[in-house]
């Protein structure tokens, strides 16, 4: 028997023949930009999280920069968020005019240390943006708590959340804003794509207006047949509309959201069971059980493992197996680094990071793939 020892990649996406189908129906439907596929995926998706309102955008980070715009957020603001995660988070706090503040990471699920949120709360602040990471929920009682208190409202990203929960509710059910994406390595795509999802309608209809330049009608009240053809712009806006093709893919893929993330679960429990006695070498925790949407699998490398972080994505690699790094904390990039924090601030994050990698986890992996990266491991660390 020929033995398979082709490159596994860190992250795929699965896209069958009837996502294909769904796209190219579209494509010769009429409708291209934003029309009635767009409108049945913003009704799905709200079905699937039971949230009152989806906007679907052409990214999760176009749904993160509008939402501080809707608030109203810009020059003399503090937002408070998370070291770990992607920059598109800081981006859309500093391209709205408003200044990051790092609060540091908890050490185990890596999701922002809500006990050290309260005392960055100033006067300028006006959101708080937790990142459900890698899927894990965070403590979001106590985030929804300080932020009652403070009257800061939290925005949500959960670029990695799409079937996550939270004590029986899906992540999105009923937050006042939260922000999915649909990037290709996601737990399910549109190629690029993202909803924002709102329990206040009010905010919720002005991130779609902004969606669409500020204009108070959108192209399916414009040129269907009940439409016409007057418009107003009402406030400057952006163009971060999903088109209809994107939405066709994203039904299917909605569709197969629940089978995709049991098969991300399997995977992880098998790894964790393969990997317990290794030494130096630390697995995600298990406690979030059917909670956690497994967008990543995290594990770290510590000081007495056999080889360091960088050493083993080294060997991975001559194994012909992708592995990948989230975050490289915030404040140690170049463009952030006028942010003010030094190299050793937020020591958790920097510590964290040193030690992380994610291995390759997605449901199109077969058994023999996943059995591959558990010997490699298991080679390289023992
Ligand atoms: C992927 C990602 C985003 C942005 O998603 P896009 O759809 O690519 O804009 C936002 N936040 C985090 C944490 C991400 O990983």
């Amino acid at each position: 028997m020929q033995i398979d020892n082709s490159f596994i990649p860190f992250a795929l996406p699965d896209i069958g023949r009837d996502e294909v189908a769904a796209v190219t129906e579209t494509m010769f439907s009429g409708w291209l930009t934003s029309g009635p596929k767009v409108r049945e995926f913003e009704s799905k998706i709200e079905k699937y999280l039971g949230c009152k309102r989806a906007v679907a955008l052409s990214n999760c980070t176009a749904a993160l920069h509008l939402v501080l715009e809707a608030m109203n957020i810009g020059e003399g603001d503090e937002v408070i968020t998370t070291p770990i995660t992607f920059a598109c988070t800081v981006n859309s706090i500093i391209n709205c005019g408003a200044k990051p503040i790092l609060v540091d990471v908890e050490p185990n699920s890596i999701n922002i240390d809500y006990k050290k949120i309260e005392k960055e709360i100033t006067s300028k602040t006006k959101a708080i943006i937790p990142v459900h990471f890698a899927g894990a929920p965070v403590a979001l009682d106590e985030i929804n708590a300080l932020g009652k208190k403070h009257s800061v409202p939290i925005v949500e990203d959960a670029a990695h959340a799409m079937g996550s929960s939270y004590k029986g509710k899906k992540i999105g059910a009923d937050s006042y804003a939260a922000c999915f994406s649909y990037y290709p390595t996601k737990n399910m795509t549109t190629g690029e794509g993202g909803s924002f999802v709102s329990n206040n309608p009010e905010l919720a209809e002005r991130v779609r207006r902004l969606s669409i330049h500020g204009m108070d009608k959108d192209a399916l009240n414009r040129y269907s047949s009940t439409g016409s053809w007057f418009y107003d712009i009402k406030e400057p806006g952006w163009k971060y509309n999903m088109t209809d093709t994107q939405a066709a893919m994203g039904l299917v893929q909605l569709e197969k959201l629940d089978g995709f993330n049991n098969r991300r679960r399997k995977i992880a429990e098998f790894y964790n069971s393969e990997f317990k006695d290794i030494k130096g070498f630390s697995t995600p925790s298990l406690e979030y059980g059917m909670d956690h949407s497994w967008h990543l699998y995290v594990v770290r490398i510590q000081d007495n493992a056999k080889v360091n972080r960088d050493q083993f994505i080294s060997a991975l690699k001559e194994l012909n197996i992708g592995s990948s790094v989230h975050f490289i904390p915030i404040h140690l990039h170049s463009a952030f680094s006028q942010l003010g924090y030094s190299r050793t601030d937020l020591p958790e994050s920097v510590n964290y990071f040193n030690e992380a990698v994610s291995l390759p986890l997605y449901p199109k992996m077969t058994d023999d793939q996943v059995a591959r990266v558990v010997s490699a491991v298991k080679r390289i660390l023992s």
